[in-house]
């Protein structure tokens, strides 16, 4: 029998996640000798025994290790023999160079679930129950590697039946760095909104909360990477409320159902839209209604779909009962203001929209927000990068050590070591001083837990963006990457793609090469460089912001631009009275204008003239109110015009839909002209690039293909023609993508410029 010694690397996601337990009892199992250990490259195991169990080990290795693993290389080296007399674990090893990975936070596993329903478990009930397997990750870490007292799970030490489980290689606790019961761990209070404590005790926590949940009131609830607020969706009255006091007029709230069989009742649900809600992270996953779908209007108002998501901490389970089946969460957060993640902050923000405060004493390190997606065309679509999806890092090779610090609105900043790119959570629009510190404590955050210093800095080239200015400040060298070449390299290093392609990015805004606001681009472009080839004509934006609020605005200039003068004042009298007028003198005489070849905006346009919506009161409202009454059985679209340098010209498309207006034709038709229209000429204008550049590939991003209807024909389309199509499933195409995109970008321009 032939005895072989082997030194063995795992790199990836190997640490906090069960894999040293794994790695011990499969050891055990197959009766071999050595040990295993942590250490900042990954886990190294040093095995020795019969040839025939060393292969079974490796197999076993690679096929099933511990779920939330995820192993990007091994090697293995043959040694010496050192007759080891059993197998051990380790103390973890520092080394100050190399990267850890850091888990996300995991919904709780089915194991944890059964014991927490158990009477008879010691953990019955427990609100804190977590193992391996399961429970907060990211959030709870302060610094590396990650050890319990690098968490806010320091403060409490654990007992002895709980600290059995953590030193026992064979127990699903072992080194489960939160682990606790209701003896050593955490618990639950409820604040009233002046403070008085209701309960510091948590079955009593519980049912009080569960009772005047159901009588109406709101709650401030603690979950694992924040606050949420809390209350029934069932009444129109509790829901008005809660929007009175948040002073959110009618962005749709999501909401938490009990079970998957909870969410049927109101939703369509496909197969991969199950496994996403059911899986280990636990997004709100944007649903199609049923025609069973019976919630009160102003839950989501003007919409055909519905945010849900399913428990994902112990505490929500255990809410889930008497009766209780179906919750508004919604993030608690002051109007654009971060997440509310302390107690003491949570309170003195919100005590004039919360009823109660559903608290308690575990820590929250770092905040982070509940992930959103949605499925087109079968496959995941990130919207919002958070929970239960962040730090898992991008692979890619030779990278160069940037921080790319992404745009201003929904912004998300990355970061790249060796051969890790790591993109943070979404940190909101840096549009207020609360949310830029937040952005910079997150930048300071990664920095730490990375062991992350820049050389370089990639920017968007927007003057006035945030993230510009404080790029600005920073004595590192500066890559400016314009906005929408960032958004199709991020597709690009998505699909891991390094050769030419045509990349098409519909989006609001972005700062253009030529001082105006693009948004509608067709790009010749790699992951260095672009030519801008074809756009979306462009038309005047009056009022800057104000334009972005109230599409109406748009909607005149694109009139005024499609008629002679004294056809348009007619029809803007007709569709917007005196004040389209106003507005129509103001774009005349270039008060306060500045052109736009934005797609975002002629969407909203369209949006405005059809009659849907002149004013929004949250990002993308007229697009998504538009998209939401489309009818599929109508293949009919309005007319355009390409020009001799490949601009689109939309005054046909917009005598056209105004006709249909004129002649009082339904809002669900023109919406659908309308989009039809974007496809065709998307895709027109791709037929003519291909002819021209003879190039075959075709990568899509920009905040617009979040639109399933547009994205999901597209797709189609392109296919049936033999075009190859690239879009963005786990990296968001609207601009929480956009850091990754600077980043791949800038990394490829400085490996250029040592090259040459
Ligand atoms: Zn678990
Ligand atoms: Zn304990
Ligand atoms: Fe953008």
């Amino acid at each position: 029998m032939c005895i072989k010694r082997y030194f063995i690397k795992v790199e990836g996601i190997v640490q906090g996640v069960g894999f040293r337990p794994f790695v011990y009892n499969l050891a055990l199992k197959n009766s071999l000798t050595g040990w295993v250990n942590n250490n900042s490259q990954g886990v190294f195991i040093d095995l020795e025994g019969k040839d025939k169990n060393l292969s079974n080990f490796i197999y076993k290795l690679k096929n099933s290790p511990p779920p939330l693993s995820k192993i990007d290389h091994i090697t293995k080296k043959e040694m010496e023999l050192k007759n080891y007399k059993n197998f051990e674990i380790l103390k973890s090893e520092e080394n100050k160079n190399k990267i850890t990975l850091i888990s996300p936070d995991i919904a709780t596993c089915k194991d944890c679930l059964d014991d927490i329903d158990d009477p008879k478990n010691r953990r019955h009930n427990y609100s804190f129950t977590n193992c391996t397997n399961c429970g907060p990750r990211f959030s709870i870490i302060k610094s590396i590697p990650y050890d319990r007292d690098k968490t806010t799970m320091k403060k409490f030490s654990m007992c002895t039946n709980c600290n059995k489980e953590y030193t026992d290689p064979t127990n699903r606790r072992f080194h489960a760095q939160p682990n606790a019961c209701s003896l050593c761990g955490p618990h639950l209070f409820v604040l009233d909104s002046k403070k008085n404590i209701i309960s510091d005790e948590d079955s009593i926590s519980l049912d009080f909360t569960r009772k005047k949940l159901k009588d109406g009131y709101i709650f401030a609830i603690k979950g694992l990477g924040g606050f949420n607020l809390a209350c029934t969706p069932y009444e129109f009255n509790v829901i008005e409320k809660l929007r009175t006091r948040k002073n959110r007029k009618d962005k749709p709230f999501a909401v938490m159902a009990k079970d998957i069989e909870t969410a049927k009742k109101y939703c369509l649900i496909s197969e991969k839209e199950e496994s996403i809600l059911t899986g280990i992270r636990k997004p709100i996953v944007i649903l199609k209604r049923n025609i069973g779908y019976n919630l009160p209007e102003n839950l989501a108002p003007n919409q055909n779909t519905l945010g849900v998501m399913l428990p994902y901490t112990p505490l929500h389970h255990l809410l889930f009962k008497d009766g209780i089946n179906l919750l508004i969460m919604t993030s608690a957060n002051l109007n654009s203001i971060p997440l509310e993640y302390e107690n003491e902050s949570c309170y003195a923000n919100l005590h004039k929209i919360a009823d109660y405060f559903l608290m308690h004493n575990r820590d929250i390190h770092v905040p982070i927000d509940d992930s959103v997606v949605r499925v087109i065309d079968n496959k995941i679509r990130l919207i919002r990068r958070a929970r239960g999806y962040v730090p898992l890092p991008i692979n890619e090779p030779n990278l160069n050590s940037i921080l790319a610090l992404g745009g201003n609105m929904k912004n998300t900043f990355a970061i790249s070591k060796q051969d890790y790119i790591f993109l943070s959570q979404h940190n909101g629009n840096l549009e207020n001083i609360e949310t830029t510190n937040h952005y910079l404590n997150n930048i300071d955050h990664f920095k730490n837990i990375f062991l992350f210093q820049p050389d370089y800095v990639a920017l968007d080239k927007h003057p006035l963006y945030e993230s510009t200015k404080y790029g600005e400040t920073l004595n590192i060298k500066k890559i400016k990457i314009q906005h929408h070449h960032a958004h199709i390299v991020s597709c690009l290093a998505e699909n891991n793609i390094n050769n030419k392609v045509i990349g098409i990015c519909f989006d609001g805004t972005g700062y253009g090469d030529d001082h105006k606001i693009w948004g509608g681009e067709f790009l010749i472009c790699h992951r260095s460089q672009y030519t801008r080839v074809s756009h979306l004509g462009y038309i005047c934006l009056q009022g800057g912001d104000k334009a972005v609020q109230e599409p109406y605005r748009v909607a005149i200039s694109y009139i005024l631009n499609a008629y002679s003068q004294a056809e348009s004042i007619e029809i803007i009298k007709r569709l917007y009275k005196e004040k389209g007028l106003i507005i129509s003198n103001l774009i005349k005489s270039k008060i306060n204008c500045i052109e736009t070849s934005s797609m975002g905006r002629f969407f909203d346009a369209a949006s405005s003239i059809i009659g849907i919506r002149n004013t929004i009161s949250y990002e993308g409202q007229a697009s998504i109110e538009m998209e939401s009454i489309i009818n599929n059985n109508i293949k009919s679209s309005y007319s355009y015009e390409i020009d001799e340098n490949l601009i689109i010209i939309t005054k046909e498309t917009i005598k056209d839909l105004i006709l249909d207006k004129l002649n009082n034709i339904s809002k669900d038709i023109m919406a659908t002209k309308f989009h039809n229209t974007i496809i065709n000429i998307t895709i027109d204008v791709a037929k003519r690039l291909r002819e021209l550049y003879e190039i075959n590939e075709i990568a899509l991003s920009g905040g617009v293909f979040q639109n399933a209807y547009l994205l999901e024909n597209l797709i189609h389309e392109f296919q049936a023609l033999d075009f190859i199509v690239y879009t963005q499933s786990e990296i968001p195409s609207n601009d929480g993508g956009l850091s990754l995109g600077q980043l791949v970008a800038a990394n490829e321009i400085i490996k250029n410029s040592m090259t040459t």
